[in-house]
């Protein structure tokens, strides 16, 4: 490919609406364009990039067993009827209607299509497992699209869905993909960490989210610095915190007037947070009434709370009147005290503590000497993990401290056990003659969202550094005055060579002052750049940068190809 050919039109400035990195990159470098919000056409140089996270995303699918089907777009309203979706998946689905007013969908994700699939068609034990994908445009009307790649509406995605005959098939396959997750990222030559997710809406088993590391991430993530842990903040499972031993002080109540926060605690009363105890209390979309306990210097983990209730989806911030209807006094409240039967949920760190310092319930009021093991006798209280992880908590494996740090889920792979196949009648017949449902999987890797994650993890002033994997070209001649012939033909002759070596190699042909063409090289962010000027056409002396390091090598006419073809090994 010749630079002079290629529609790949650069820009200086940042569009304004572009808030991250990647977004304003690939803008500049003339690798997307918006069309609207959340939608976006890639020019010839992103899309050149995609088609190469896909290749390496197709090899691993298919070196692991998994076998490429094409699937329409388009879905039929009925198949997530079957699965109870239709209803439960909300405002995210792009819905149509056909000339005769039948209901669709575009495809936000296509469990339903494959469980139909297979299930006329899959009838014995001897078929499994079976290991089905695609690499296809998803539509979801995500609440705010933004960040370009990274949240849009339209947007490509790879999905696998397993089939097997138990659960030790599914945890083969969901293994076989970890696997290959693993080597996808590790190919792409991507920083990332599996960490384990929280399973959502989805249910059942297990599954991990392949991060990305960047700043710019929306995930936050806590990993070990010793052994391999990594979760979600969400997720992250925290063992409880022991507490000095003391002996256990008679309950007493005191006046601390307008005192309704931690802060205000710890100051009214000289003690430290983690002799208080911390109070929220929340209405779940059930309009069930939850009431969380931690340890004053630590927070409420929400997504731990909402597992904690049947059914419920979200939460939101308890009203005055619920909390006093059990008892309650909103800024002053424990357990003491609320009617039984209430569902109260409190960390076990929280049942360690000694002597603690908690509400009254009762306006301007806190007890001391709170003991919870003694005085936290109500019905219907629940004792579990609640807390939101933090730096230096202990690892829940090891116990060395976890750090924190920001990511990007470019992929994520799930089991789903028997949800769909019990819903839609996807039935084989085991070893001995008896109809089971399948068990499956799925695992799923956001292609744009990738691209744009590599970006954000590889970039500096200049633009951006693309790991040689994936870049939109391996390696760039540039002709440093293209108006001279003889410095033309020179790197075309290199041009020739590097792409006879089977490298992906662009040539900078263009008339354009190398400055400009330099400036482009560096926001594009192609490996490496070799330079064709008089000091090669006078003495063969070929000047050959690398992006990542800037490191700049002269290299003779007969071994710069070899170096090279080094140099691209280690980038
Ligand atoms: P998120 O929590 O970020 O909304 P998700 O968990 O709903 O994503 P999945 O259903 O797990 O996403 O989809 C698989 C992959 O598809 C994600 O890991 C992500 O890389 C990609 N993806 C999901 N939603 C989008 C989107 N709106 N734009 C771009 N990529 C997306
Ligand atoms: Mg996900």
């Amino acid at each position: 490919m010749r630079a002079s050919n290629l529609y790949a039109p650069t820009l200086r400035n940042t569009p304004a609406e572009a808030e991250i990195v990647s977004h304003q990159l690939m803008y500049r470098a003339g690798m997307i364009r918006k069309v609207a919000g959340g939608m976006y056409t890639f020019l010839p140089l992103g899309w050149r990039v995609i088609r190469k996270i896909e290749e390496i995303i197709r090899d691993e699918m298919d070196a692991a067993g998994g076998q490429e089907v094409g699937m329409p777009i388009l879905q039929p309203s009925e198949l997530w009827e079957e699965s109870g979706r239709w209803a439960a998946y909300g405002e995210e689905m792009m819905r149509i209607k056909d000339r005769h007013g039948r209901d669709f969908c575009l495809g936000p994700t296509h469990e339903e299509m494959m469980t139909d699939l297979v299930r006329d068609e899959v009838r014995s034990y001897k078929q499994l497992p079976l290991l089905l994908y695609q690499i296809q445009d998803k539509f979801r009307d995500e609440r705010r699209p933004r960040f370009g790649l990274m949240r849009s509406r339209e947007f490509i995605m790879k999905d696998l869905y397993s089939f097997d005959k138990d659960i030790e098939g599914m945890n083969e396959s969901y293994q076989k993909m970890y696997d290959a997750y693993t080597n996808i990222y590790n190919r792409m030559g991507l920083k990332f960490r599996p960490v384990e997710a929280d399973n959502g809406a989805i249910g059942g088993g297990h599954s991990h989210e392949f991060t990305v590391l960047a700043d710019a991430g929306e995930s936050n993530i806590a990993y070990c610095t010793k052994c391999d842990y990594a979760a979600s903040d969400e997720k992250a499972a925290l063992a409880p915190i022991p507490a000095a031993e003391e002996e256990a002080l008679p309950l007493e109540k005191v006046e601390t007037p307008s005192v309704n926060t931690i802060d205000g605690l710890v100051e009214f009363l000289g003690i430290p947070a983690q002799k208080t105890i911390k109070a929220v209390a929340y209405q779940t979309d059930t309009d069930q009434l939850v009431l969380a306990f931690v340890r004053g210097d630590h927070d409420v983990n929400e997504v731990k709370v909402i597992n904690q209730v049947e059914g419920a989806l979200e939460l939101r911030m308890a009203d005055d009147a619920a909390i006093e209807a059990v008892g309650g006094c909103p800024g002053f409240m424990s357990p003491i005290g609320i009617k039984d039967g209430t569902l109260i949920l409190v960390d076990p760190t929280v049942m360690n503590m000694a002597n603690a310092v908690a509400g009254a319930n009762e306006a301007d009021h806190h007890y001391k000497n709170v003991n919870p093991k003694r005085d936290f006798t109500q019905e219907g209280i629940v004792v579990t993990d609640l807390r939101m992880v933090k730096e230096g908590d202990a690892c829940p494996h090891c116990g060395a401290p976890l750090t924190m740090t920001r990511g990007i889920e470019a992929g994520q792979v799930f089991t789903l056990g028997t949800k769909y196949s019990k819903a839609m009648g996807a039935m084989f017949l085991d070893e001995k003659g008896k109809e089971q449902p399948l068990y499956m999987g799925c695992y799923g890797i956001g292609v744009g969202r990738t691209m744009a994650a590599a970006i954000e993890q590889n970039n500096d002033e200049q633009g951006i550094i693309w790991p040689r994997a994936i870049a939109p070209f391996e390696v760039v001649v540039v002709a440093v005055n293209a108006k001279k012939e003889e410095q033309l033909q020179y790197a075309e002759s290199i041009y020739k060579e590097c792409r006879q070596a089977g490298i992906d190699t662009l040539l900078d042909d263009r008339k354009e002052r190398a400055g400009v063409k330099f400036a482009d090289c560096d926001l594009i962010g192609y490996p490496v750049r070799v330079v064709i000027g008089p000091k090669a056409v006078e003495e063969g002396q070929i000047e050959v940068k690398v992006r990542k390091t800037g490191e700049v090598f002269t290299f003779g006419r007969d071994e710069y190809l070899t170096k090279v073809q080094e140099l691209l090994q280690t980038l």
